[in-house]
């Protein structure tokens, strides 16, 4: 079998972690199996939809590294397709104009509810055998509406939950096409999932309910369900459904916190499913490993802590070019030169270790850009004790002579410390101070390094003479 998946979000505005999740799985089914995944925009519900929230999915996934084989494909420009299929169910009697107006629709909803009744549709409209239909009222536009069958259940083998079981005396007749003609969401994704051959459709379970329905409909076209994955809804911190309204980031709010794709699609990954105790594992892992028989049967729930130790995690372990090119724009929003000063691939690679974000690195890094400190008389006073001098004159010669290395700095402030019987913080400290006006920076050889011998020689030198 061929495999192709789907993603068919519906471009209603906000799009957080949890709804990229539903993105991921079926994009890793379908690259481990080497299908092909689609994206099926769902915009059919035109007054919340917008092309905005369109292009921040499309952008989300580019980002995260989930390609597509087809698509985007907007259920918008197939109405033409669902029209055509309503117009053929009804010619082959496999659908039916209904004429009951709202009020009507309601009333009867009402009246099951006294009776303590669930209310659906009773069929009035619906055309049997030898039964004769009620008058066509004059310009009551119908809506169009499945003969859903009678008797019997729906039954089908969930990937996630396992086998389902929904009785057709559950489901009333689904309106299929509103009486403008426009089709309802039930039917188009039927349509679309046959049109496009989706030989697995993992969505949210949210959408448990729309299942039987639209199994129902595609059996009645002739069409083979595709397999059923439901995944479990993602959890706030808090265990609450994630949504905006209880403070849910959108992806590109992480991106804009400084967490890197590679660590964000790592974390979702591990939302709702594992491969044993692996923890943090490539894309490429994850591809070969990715199976629906280890999705969570459980409510995953999101945890800030453990993404943003991922984050760093993957900070830690990157490339520093790479990494360097990632935080750029991070710096470039703080007011950084990066031209103007060291290599900034040399201060990302300093830094690195210690931070959890591109928005840490860049903070950190704006230490090696401002300009030379210009320390007045009284601040040097302060902070470069006058017993410190003679031995920050000797610092300066043999950093002059040592090697631009790490070790070579380590060595000439060893040499120095032995020679004044000093200890360490003593001549850091003031060596940090007249560098860059303040004591906090990363280990001090490290920073020599990366400040350049000629810069940090001129800038120790104004505070000794
Ligand atoms: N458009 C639906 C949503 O955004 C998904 C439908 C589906 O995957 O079948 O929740």
């Amino acid at each position: 079998m061929h495999i192709r998946t789907r993603f068919a979000p519906s471009p209603t505005g906000f799009i957080h972690l949890g709804n990229l999740r539903s993105a991921l799985y079926p994009w890793a089914f379908a690259r481990h199996n080497k299908g092909d995944f689609i994206l099926r925009i769902e915009d059919t519900d035109l007054e919340r939809s917008t092309q905005e929230a369109v292009d921040v999915i499309i952008k989300g996934m580019s980002w995260l590294g989930l390609d597509l084989d087809e698509g985007p494909i907007y259920q918008m420009q197939r109405i033409d397709r669902y029209r055509e299929v309503v117009k053929q169910m009804l010619e082959s009697g496999l659908a039916y104009p209904c004429y009951m107006s709202e009020d009507e629709l309601n009333q009867l909803r009402d009246q099951q509810m006294a009776n303590k009744e669930k209310p659906r549709y009773n069929g009035l409209w619906r055309p049997e055998p030898g039964k004769t239909l009620p008058p066509v009222p004059e310009g009551v536009n119908p809506v169009i509406r499945f003969k859903n069958p009678i008797g019997g259940s729906v039954i089908w083998n969930d990937a996630v939950k396992g086998q389902i079981e929904i009785s057709n005396d559950e489901l009333d007749d689904l309106v299929i096409a509103r009486p403008d003609g426009t089709p309802t969401y039930n039917f188009c994704v039927v349509i679309d999932d046959m049109d496009m051959k989706i030989t697995h459709v993992i969505r949210g379970d949210d959408h448990v309910n729309n299942t039987p329905r639209q199994i129902n409909i595609m059996k009645a076209l002739g069409g083979t369900p595709p397999i059923y994955a439901h995944l479990p809804t993602v959890l706030n911190d808090s265990g609450e459904k994630m949504s905006k309204r209880n403070g849910a980031m959108s992806v590109r709010d992480y991106q804009k916190a400084g967490y890197l794709p590679e660590a964000i699609l790592n974390y979702l990954a591990r939302l709702g499913w594992s491969h044993g105790d692996a923890e943090v594992f490539t894309k490429e892992q994850f591809v070969g490993w990715f199976d629906l028989e280890s999705l969570g049967r459980s409510p995953a729930q999101h945890n800030p802590e453990k993404l943003l130790w991922l984050n760093h995690q993957y900070i830690q372990n990157a490339d520093p070019e790479k990494l360097a090119a990632a935080t750029k724009p991070f710096a470039h929003d703080l007011g950084i030169d990066t031209e103007a000063g060291p290599d900034f691939v040399k201060v990302v690679g300093l830094l690195k270790d210690r931070a959890n974000t591109l928005i840490e690195i860049a903070e950190g890094a704006k230490l090696f850009y401002l300009p030379a400190p210009d320390l007045s008389a009284d601040q040097i006073k302060e902070n470069i004790p006058e017993s410190v001098v003679p031995a920050l004159k000797d610092l300066v010669s043999a950093i002059a002579s040592s090697e631009s290395t790490k070790e070579g700095y380590a060595a000439a402030f060893k040499q120095v410390l032995a020679k004044h019987q000093l200890k360490m913080p003593a001549l850091a400290m003031p060596v940090r101070y007249a560098l860059f006006a303040t004591t906090q920076t990363p280990a001090i050889d490290s920073v020599l390094v990366v400040l350049g011998k000629e810069e940090a020689i001129q800038r120790l030198s104004k505070v000794i003479h």
